[in-house]
């Protein structure tokens, strides 16, 4: 007789971290399916996540290290590998120095419990300070603005789309790459159940994405402007006297050193920066002030704009000042499971800029931005000549493949550490 057995589990892929059930027949997973029992997630799980059985049963995935023997990888033990990358990594270090070596992760590595303070020991291991992630290509931007403002980066207060009455959300497309910084599972649903209710959801985007469609209304904007009409909105609200003094008298800190920033910007000034109107300004700021509880949201496409840290500074002052930041309806922040906030606690520190032939540079969460990667290995007087790479695919995914692809080649060792082979991983060793 065969056993077969339910256990429950969760999705790694993403921040939901969605409850699955897995059956398990002779100690062998042959079926996922979404929790209906979660608490949170109640029986929500995406395409992704179902599919994760797949990519564990699929005879292509890596179950073995893989070593270059001239044009091709072969098969070789996790014993051998581990010594053959550790005595490479020593030989480039004893010629060259701790910093030969870099160090690159991917952003599965986010939603991995334990990946984190793995690499952590092992980049404090091996003493380098040449460290960079992925997430400095698409959501740094997030981390460095809430050191300033929140003095962590791991502090982010959500939008509370179940009670809000007016939903303003800039540079994101939920239904088609979810929410990001928000860990909702079934964020459609949400926005969706939020119309129903009556609340108003106004997207900001250079084009009609697929999540305005009969979710919300579009506030069709030039792209990378959004800075701008945040500091128009903030600017507007100031001068027309829509502050919640009684939250600003009690909570805010420089105060006016905001007022001054944003009186540069008014509707008028950036009417033809942003491609919308005077009026259409104006109204969109005082109608987010008047509703009743309000709520902001941004994501990828203005995180990766020129100024996205500006950007979330300002979204998140534009929460606070018309009393909605920590509040009922409007942008939340929930201590959680585990204490995140202390993990990104920046405790008073200033943060600090290094002079580098790049200009001045600093680190955000412990990461160099990962578009100085290929110039480090190409141009640096004192170069990477290792690579590490962790759940990424920098070739693809940085920008100037070109470039990055001439770094990979010079490099005198690549180890890439992944369930796939990838386009970086062809110039592995
Ligand atoms: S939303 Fe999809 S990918 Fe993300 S945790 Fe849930 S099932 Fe996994």
């Amino acid at each position: 007789m065969t056993s077969k057995i339910e256990k429950q589990t969760f999705c790694r892929v993403c921040e939901p971290s969605c409850g699955l059930i897995a059956t398990l027949e002779e100690g062998a997973i042959t079926a996922l399916k979404p929790d209906r029992d979660h608490p949170v997630t109640r029986g929500f799980a995406c395409h992704k996540g179902l599919s994760v059985l797949d990519i564990h049963q699929d005879p292509d995935r890596l179950n073995w290290p893989l070593v270059r023997q001239g044009a091709t990888l072969k098969q070789t033990s996790w014993q051998e590998a581990a010594v053959a990358v550790g005595d490479r990594i020593k030989a480039l270090q004893a010629t060259y120095g701790d910093q030969a070596i870099g160090v690159y992760t991917g952003n599965p590595l986010a939603f991995n419990s334990t990946a984190g303070p793995a690499i952590g020991s092992f980049v404090s291991a091996i003493g380098s300070r040449r460290n960079f992630s992925s997430g400095t290509q698409d959501c740094s931007n997030k981390f460095a603005a809430s050191e300033a403002v929140f003095g962590s980066s791991t502090i982010h207060p959500i939008p509370d789309i179940a009670h809000t009455d007016f939903l303003l959300i800039l540079g994101a497309n939920p239904r088609v790459s979810h929410m990001s910084f928000v860990s909702i599972a079934d964020p459609i649903a949400e926005l969706r159940a939020a119309k129903q209710r009556g609340a108003r959801l106004v997207f900001v985007d250079p084009r009609l994405n697929e999540s305005v469609s009969g979710l919300g209304e579009l506030l069709q904007i030039k792209p990378d402007t959004d800075t701008y009409l945040l500091a128009a909105m903030v600017h507007h609200c100031f001068s027309h006297g829509l502050i919640d003094t009684a939250v600003t008298a009690r909570y805010a800190e420089g105060l006016d050193f905001l007022k001054a920033f944003a009186a540069d910007y008014s509707a008028q000034k950036v009417a033809s920066v942003v491609g919308l109107t005077v009026d259409a300004i104006e109204k969109i700021a005082s109608e987010f002030a008047a509703a009743d509880r309000a709520a902001v949201y941004m994501s990828t496409g203005v995180n990766m704009g020129r100024q996205g840290a500006l950007a979330y500074w300002l979204l998140y002052m534009l929460s606070f000042i018309t009393g909605n930041l920590g509040r009922q309806g409007g942008n939340k922040y929930a201590q959680g499971f585990y204490p995140a906030a202390k993990a990104g606690a920046t405790r008073g520190q200033a943060p600090s800029f290094e002079d580098s032939p790049y200009g001045p540079v600093r680190k955000i969460r412990g990461s160099l931005p990962g578009n100085l990667m290929a110039d480090m290995i190409l141009n640096d007087p004192n170069p990477i000549r290792g690579l590490v790479v962790i759940s990424g695919n920098p070739l693809l995914s940085i920008g100037n493949s070109q470039l990055m692809k001439a770094a990979l080649e010079k490099l005198e060792f690549l180890v890439v550490i992944d369930i796939y082979p990838s386009a970086t991983s062809e110039y592995a060793d």
